[in-house]
């Protein structure tokens, strides 16, 4: 044999079999005898010449979880292709560690490799051999942990949940495992492509919004060893499914991670919740439309009672609305009446006479708006209290009463509501006023009685009771 140096010596004495194979064609061409004397080849139903691939597939790393380790060897799976990279890249060794499952015994093969001069081929010597203590003990932890992993996948694969494994090894590209029932559950067709290219298609669906969440459990998963999360992927079919996810993750040391997780589809308790929610924007819906009634309701009362209150002529609060006001100053549930003004429309019946009823309505009508104004200005309450006769109440003493009293008397003036049958060329009222608030009962009378001083004295002008 080409391969002469001490260890390949030491490791063909020791190992309980070797065979040698072309790589380059995968062809073994030779039967496998182990020392105890069992054909390898024959006992996995193989005859000369087979396929490498077959060998391996039929027998000892079918399963990927049973490859402990391949060491020189940038990847997890034992293939002809795999073993020509290796050789491609400079290295003519690799070693594999695998266990046994049937025989419950672990394994290592050691691959030594080299172009034959004649045909140009690569071959390859496999020596097989058992593990070292050291080896074993190293692999034992790393072989509970499959054997852990796989215990928990088959409980997750009979709650019919898809799984996933996720190697993020340092320095490769993010690598995806998925089991049929997570293919089948996110639709991805894993015939024909990498594990490089299931994981792409996997990150590259999970919907934009939720990408961030997904990131988040793949950090915390690393961090604390466990995540769990929802969220949203988009189902080259059913458009968007709503994913219920949870994975651990593992620290392979020199490699990186092993994330391990299972998926199911919560679409329908998402749409239940939504469902639920719709219910509750229904009522919502419901009660805003009650609400929106009652806001009527109350607005028709609203407008009744301020109608029940108003003077439909002038605008001005009636003698209900001034019984009422009284009653809350008197039960102390407003504050106090600071001043009274009592106007009367001087002439009027003589305007009534000269220029018709209808001039005499708009006469009030527009004295009505000016005082409405002023009392809205002003804070003062304005009180159609007879024909044409107008109570003023005033709550505070911003101003002065017989401020207030001259302005109110020549607002009307100012109004300058035309009438040729008097002096003054102009529609004018007299105005008596009070500022004792230690009656309120008396102070109608006594705003009444200076107004009438007021008519005395001339008219268009205002007296205050407190100065007669
Ligand atoms: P004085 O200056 O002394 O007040 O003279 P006056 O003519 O205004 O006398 P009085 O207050 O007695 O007359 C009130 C008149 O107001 C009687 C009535 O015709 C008129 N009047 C009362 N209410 C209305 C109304 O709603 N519209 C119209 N056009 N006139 C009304
Ligand atoms: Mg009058
Ligand atoms: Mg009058």
């Amino acid at each position: 044999m080409d391969v002469d140096n001490k260890l390949v010596e030491l490791i063909y004495n020791q190992c309980f079999y070797h065979f040698c194979f072309d790589v380059t064609t995968g062809i073994v061409d030779m039967d496998i005898i182990d020392k105890s004397g069992l054909n390898h080849n024959k006992a996995c139903g193989l005859s000369v010449p087979y396929k490498f691939d077959d060998l391996i597939s039929n027998s000892l790393c079918g399963e990927y979880a049973n490859v402990i380790q391949v060491a020189d060897m940038d990847m997890s799976e034992l293939s002809c292709e795999n073993l020509l990279k290796v050789y491609e890249s400079g290295s003519s060794t690799a070693e594999v560690l695998f266990y046994l499952p049937g025989r419950d015994s672990y394994t290592r093969l050691d691959y030594y490799m080299f172009e034959d001069e004649d045909t140009g081929h690569v071959m390859a010597y496999a020596f097989a051999s058992d593990i070292t203590e050291m080896e074993r003990k190293r692999i034992a932890r790393f072989g509970d942990l499959v054997k852990k992993m796989d215990e928990t996948d088959d409980i997750i694969a009979t709650a019919q949940m898809g799984i996933w494994h996720i190697y993020l090894f340092d320095g490769e590209r993010p690598r995806m495992k998925a089991s049929p029932k997570m293919c089948e559950l996110l639709g991805i067709k894993p015939e024909g492509m990498t594990e490089e290219e299931i994981y792409e298609d996997w990150y590259s669906r999970i919907k934009p919004s939720s990408r961030p969440y997904v990131d988040m459990g793949v950090k915390q998963m690393i961090a604390e060893g466990f995540a769990e999360r929802t969220y949203a992927w988009i189902h080259p079919v059913k458009k968007e499914i709503f994913v219920h996810c949870g994975g651990t993750a593992t620290k392979v040391e020199g490699k990186g991670y092993i994330l391990r997780g299972y998926h199911s589809d919560i679409t329908e308790v998402v749409n239940n919740d939504t469902k639920q929610k719709q219910l509750l924007e229904d009522a919502l819906e419901e009660v805003k439309i009650q609400k929106q009634l009652l806001q009527e309701a109350l607005d028709n009362y609203k407008e009744a009672d301020y109608d029940r209150r108003r003077d439909f002529l002038t605008g001005l609060r009636n003698r209900q609305d001034m019984f009422e006001l009284l009653q809350d100053v008197l039960s102390g549930k407003r504050e106090k009446i600071r001043y009274m003004f009592m106007m009367d429309i001087d002439n009027f019946k003589m305007l009534n006479d000269h220029y018709g009823h209808t001039y005499g309505d708009e006469c009030l009508k527009r004295i009505g708006d000016a005082l409405r104004d002023y009392g809205r200005k002003n804070n003062l309450y304005f009180y159609r209290y007879g024909g044409e006769e107008i109570l003023g109440i005033c709550m505070d003493a911003h101003k002065e009463a017989s401020v207030i009293a001259n302005e109110l008397v020549e607002l009307i003036y100012k109004l300058n509501i035309k009438r040729d049958d008097l002096p003054t060329k102009a529609v004018t009222v007299s105005l008596g006023y009070t500022t004792d608030n230690s009656r309120y009962e008396k102070m109608i009378d006594k705003a009444d009685e200076a107004m009438y001083q007021a008519k005395d004295r001339g008219k268009n002008r205002a007296v205050c009771y407190e100065d007669l």
